[in-house]
């Protein structure tokens, strides 16, 4: 079957011939029909992540149809189509035993970063791992939960999120639209931040009530501003450079909560007394677990958040979609027909 394959930092991605996989006692076979290009794609190939396992399969937004399932399966069944939820824990662990899969400390697999993933025609996962999809959501419109609006739920959970909050969303992309969504659900007041108009106009339809340019600076003065001097009760940070971290830092308001879900190249530098004197916390988001994405599948379907789709290639096309994620030109998701 082909397959984009990964082979290191600052290494082209491939397309490939590789074996066609079969499933295991308890696994399933899923022939996949749309696979979305997420921002981490981009820090795999420039080596600011790298979990030292290549050649790989990238692609961990998976939508497809179960074609066979291996010995002991009684759910999926075949022709179901599926999302993949792509961390497969140890299940025993003290993070697993609460379903914090994301944080497991003996993962048997997490397809798309150190298991092959969906950027092939089939990806084999335990049954469990693959998770029905109603009808009404597209294989297209789907992909997107799989990462971008599940990462964002992870990420609304850490941040408390409650009615009256404001919430400052810096930098926009697929988590952002499902945060920005998430957050108006709650009751909260949104400010989205982003450099492209585009963007900016995509934050306010889906519920932003405020949306600044980021090239105009001044951010953290400006959100002091609309809040009447209060600041930003959650900072979702989704860019975290030096100066927006610093702008985020700056916009919190006292018992604020800043969550890292971005990152780059810069450190996150911050003078105590910042946090001290507004008793502020800081906390990382990383990926979710498997009932966050099946809150994520339901709130789709429920037309309570709605994915973002900039545009569907084939699987051949996959450098043009990557080419267009790093010049900041998509709004949403490049989705990848194989
Ligand atoms: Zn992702
Ligand atoms: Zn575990």
């Amino acid at each position: 079957m082909r397959a984009i394959r990964y082979h290191g930092p600052n290494q082209p991605l491939l397309l490939e011939n590789v074996p066609m996989p079969s499933p295991n006692p308890g696994e399933v076979l899923v022939k996949i029909s749309a696979a979305g290009i997420c921002h981490t794609e981009l820090h795999f190939l420039s080596g600011l992540l790298n979990l030292g396992v290549q050649p790989l399969t990238l692609g961990h937004e998976v939508v497809g149809v179960v074609e066979d399932v291996g010995a002991g399966v009684e759910s999926p069944k075949s022709g179901d189509r599926v999302i993949l939820y792509y961390y497969v824990g140890c299940g025993r662990c003290a993070h697993c035993l609460v379903g914090d899969e994301n944080l497991c400390d003996a993962l048997r697999a997490e397809y798309g970063f150190v298991s092959d993933g969906g950027f092939a025609e089939y990806a084999t996962v335990p049954a469990r791992n693959a998770v029905r999809l109603p009808d009404t959501i597209s294989d297209d419109a789907a992909a997107p939960i799989g990462c971008g609006v599940t990462t964002a739920v992870h990420a609304a959970g850490l941040a408390r999120l409650a009615a009256g909050d404001v919430v400052l969303v810096y930098g926009v992309g697929a988590v952002s639209f499902g945060l920005i969504q998430l957050a108006k659900l709650s009751g909260a007041e949104v400010i989205a931040v982003s450099r492209t108009p585009a963007k900016l106009e995509k934050a306010r339809a889906l519920g932003a009530a405020h949306a600044l340019d980021g090239n105009e600076g001044k951010v953290a003065e400006r959100v002091r501003e609309i809040t009447h001097g209060h600041g930003a009760d959650v900072v979702f940070e989704l860019v975290a450079t030096k100066e927006t971290m610093a702008a985020s830092t700056a916009a919190l308001a006292k018992r604020g909560r800043l969550v890292f879900i971005g990152y780059s190249e810069d450190s996150y530098t911050v003078h105590p007394i910042q946090l001290v004197i507004t008793e502020a916390s800081v906390t990382g988001s990383v990926g979710n677990t498997l009932a966050e994405l099946v809150r994520a599948v339901d709130l789709v379907a429920d037309g309570k958040i709605r994915t973002v789709v900039d545009r569907v290639l084939p699987l051949g096309e996959f450098q043009k979609g990557i080419d267009a994620l790093q010049k900041g030109q998509l709004i949403g998701r490049a989705v990848l027909k194989p």
